[in-house]
């Protein structure tokens, strides 16, 4: 399956094969209208964004969507076919690049439409208005509809406009105070949207993830194609959602053991003296640190799996290395694989321990961590 001269010392098994079924399992749950714009973006969340985009492209994705316009433009010299949809802001200078990549760009404000679009052939460009229905990061400010209205129809002729959409922030919460609010800005949508029907904008969407998990019913209208990121890579929007059966990670983050020592009670370990053994210990040293995205805040307080086996993280993480404390696994030696993020402890785990989201974790592997494919077209 992977070869350890190649793969080296720490490494990622990215399963295309259960990424297409998190894609299917999502499809069926919704009604057949329903498309997938893929969101794959920060390099499908760490997961490989030429790789991700071509199988979901080979499974009938015809929407993708990126961060920024580079990312775009690997992903079509990839060969990746349909829309593209910058969802940031991509530098006026860069405008010709959107349309010889036939990248759909955002409008995130009127001032920057009015830049955006007095470049050189811009009439050309490909658009999408962001609306801002509450999260206040980017968009046409949707408590103004008359406003918005006005700004949609003075530049939907000076591009090729296609779409509107705004953001839920936090659509994953099962709080009234907070449904209440995913709601008002499903409505401050919807407003907008019907003060330019006329225009037909075809692609018209709100849901992300977590929207989609719990939404749709209010979203009647633009509930047709839904922004998925985090489920389609088979992680929870929120540690209290339940994923839908057969939803599964298609990461798995795995190590080698370097050395093992025994330390007698009384040693450190690690900078800083951090940890001092109570006894007796048998201690196991893997070659990944924080500088491969392994958090440093896991010190002292995460733990890996040797032989299926917990092994707690002792000591601090170090930039290339850590330690951890294999006094009660039996038979580990040097070249045993380690699971970092797998089965026994998820993304979502690992996020949890140390205050942050799953998205964070997978987006932190860093490029010095080569990925492996597995079950996937061959590339
Ligand atoms: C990242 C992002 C998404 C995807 O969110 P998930 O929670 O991963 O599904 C959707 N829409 C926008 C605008 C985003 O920035």
């Amino acid at each position: 399956m992977y070869d350890i001269q190649v793969t080296g010392r720490s490494w990622v098994e990215i399963d295309l094969g259960q990424l297409g079924r998190n894609y299917e399992i999502f499809k069926k749950s919704r009604s057949r209208d329903c498309e997938v714009m893929a969101v794959v973006k920060a390099d499908a969340y760490g997961h490989g964004d030429v790789e991700v985009s071509r199988t979901l492209n080979g499974m009938g994705v015809r929407q993708f969507a990126v961060s920024n316009v580079l990312e775009a433009i690997t992903l079509r010299r990839a060969g990746i076919e349909g829309e593209i949809l910058v969802l940031g802001f991509t530098p006026v200078e860069m405008a010709s690049c959107l349309v010889e990549y036939d990248i759909t760009q955002t409008l995130i404000s009127e001032r920057y439409a009015s830049e955006l679009l007095s470049a050189p052939g811009a009439h050309t460009i490909k658009c999408q208005f962001a609306v801002d229905t509450g999260m206040n990061r980017i968009g046409l400010d949707a408590d103004n509809t008359a406003e918005c209205e006005r700004v949609i129809r003075e530049y939907a002729p000076k591009c090729r406009l296609n779409g509107l959409f705004t953001h839920l922030c936090v659509a994953e919460s099962t709080d009234d105070d907070n449904i209440a609010f995913t709601v008002g800005q499903v409505e401050k949508f919807r407003r907008v949207v019907q003060s330019v029907d006329d225009l037909r904008l075809p692609y018209l969407h709100c849901l992300n993830s977590a929207g989609a998990m719990y939404f749709s019913d209010v979203c009647r209208g633009f509930e047709s194609i839904v922004r998925l990121g985090i489920v389609l890579y088979g992680l929870k929007p929120d540690f209290s959602s339940v994923l839908p059966d057969g939803i599964k990670p298609v990461l798995r983050w795995k190590t080698v053991v370097s050395m093992v020592k025994e330390i007698d009670g009384g040693e450190y370990v690690g900078y800083g003296r951090s940890f001092r053994a109570p006894g007796k210990m048998l201690i196991a040293t893997l070659p990944t640190g924080y500088a491969d995205g392994y958090s440093r805040l896991l010190s002292n307080c995460g733990c890996v799996y040797i032989r299926g086996m917990r092994a707690p993280v002792v000591g601090r993480v170090c930039m290339d290395q850590m330690t951890v404390d294999v006094s009660d696994i039996d038979g580990v030696r040097d070249g045993d694989e380690v699971e970092l993020i797998g089965e026994h402890f998820g993304a979502d785990d690992m996020a949890r321990l140390i205050g942050s989201i799953g998205y964070e974790v997978v987006c932190n592997i860093s490029k010095r961590v080569a990925r492996i494919y597995k079950n996937g077209q061959s590339l």
